[in-house]
C-alpha cells in the first residue's frame, strides 16, 4: 500500500507513521528526516537545506523530488510506503505521480491530519526527539517514561533548531500558503481521508487511521 500522510507541521504524521510501521511493515519516508541527515552529514546539500528549513520556508522542488527518487530505488519500497512530509507543494505532487506512473505504481490513500494552529505551536515548541532511535516525545503530551531518558536508555533528548515559536509561525504561514492547497488536489482524485486530530491522543487518532486506510 502506497501511502501520504499529509498535514501541517506538528500534526502527528511522524508519530502515527512510526505506529503504522509496527502494523503495516512498510517504510516511512520522511524528507525532513533526510534533509536533516544531509544536514548532520555537512553535505553541500545539506549546508544549502539549511537555511530553509532554519527560516521555516520550504527547501527547492528539484532538490526533495530529487532525494524521493533516489529512495524509492530502494528495495524495502517494493511492497509499499508511507510518505511523511513529501509532498509539500502541487509541483511535488505532480512529480510523484509521474514517478509512481513509471513504477506502475499510485497513491492508494492521503491521510490529512488536521489540527488547530494554537494547538500545534505547543505541540512543536514541546517535541523532544531521541537521538538513539528516532523516538518522538512532548515534554507535557507525551512524556518520556523518566525524565530525560528515553524507552531505549538514551539521554540523547533533543530538541531541534526549528522547533521554536517564531519558526513555527512561519513554517505554519509556509503550510497553509504552499501545501494547503494539496487538499483540494488530492480531493480532486478521491483518496483523501480526513481526520480532525484536535484535542485527540496519539492512540484516538491512531484509531481514526487505521479505519481510514480500513486496516
Ligand atoms: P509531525 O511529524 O506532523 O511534525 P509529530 O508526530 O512529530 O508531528 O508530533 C509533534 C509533537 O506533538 C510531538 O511532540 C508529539 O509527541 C506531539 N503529538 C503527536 N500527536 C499528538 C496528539 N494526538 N496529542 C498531543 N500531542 C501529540
Ligand atoms: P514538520 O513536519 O515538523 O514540519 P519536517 O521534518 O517534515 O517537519 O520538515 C522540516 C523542514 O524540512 C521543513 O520546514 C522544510 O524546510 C524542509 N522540508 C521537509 N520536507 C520538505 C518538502 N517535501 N519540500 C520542501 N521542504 C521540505
Ligand atoms: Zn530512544
Amino acid at each position: 500500500m502506497d501511502i501520504i500522510l499529509l498535514g501541517p507541521p506538528g500534526a502527528g504524521k511522524g508519530t502515527q507513521a512510526k505506529k503504522l510501521i509496527d502494523v503495516m511493515g512498510i517504510p516511512q519516508i520522511s524528507t525532513g528526516d533526510m534533509l536533516r541527515a544531509a544536514v548532520a552529514e555537512g553535505t553541500e546539500l545539506g549546508r544549502k537545506a539549511k537555511e530553509f528549513m532554519d527560516a521555516g520556508r520550504l527547501v527547492t522542488d528539484e532538490v526533495v523530488i530529487g532525494l524521493v527518487e533516489e529512495r524509492f530505488k530502494k528495495p524495502d519500497c517494493a511492497k509499499g510506503f508511507m510518505l511523511d512530509g513529501f509532498p509539500r507543494t502541487v509541483a511535488q505532487a505532480e512529480a510523484l505521480e509521474k514517478m509512481l506512473k513509471r513504477m506502475g505504481r499510485r497513491i492508494d490513500h492521503v491521510v490529512l491530519m488536521e489540527v488547530d494552529d494554537e494547538e500545534l505551536v505547543l505541540r512543536i515548541t514541546g517535541r523532544r526527539t531521541c537521538g538513539a532511535c528516532g523516538a518522538i516525545y512532548h515534554l507535557s503530551f507525551s512524556p518520556p517514561p523518566a525524565s530525560g531518558k528515553c524507552k531505549c536508555g538514551s539521554t540523547d533528548l533533543r530538541q531541534r533548531d526549528d522547533d521554536n515559536e517564531i519558526t513555527v509561525r512561519q513554517r505554519l504561514k509556509t503550510y497553509h500558503s504552499q501545501t494547503a492547497p494539496l487538499v483540494s488536489f488530492y480531493a480532486g482524485r478521491g483518496n483523501l481521508r480526513r481526520i480532525t486530530g484536535t484535542g485527540q491522543t496519539p492512540e484516538g487518532v491512531f484509531k481514526k487511521v487505521k479505519e481510514a486506510l480500513a486496516l
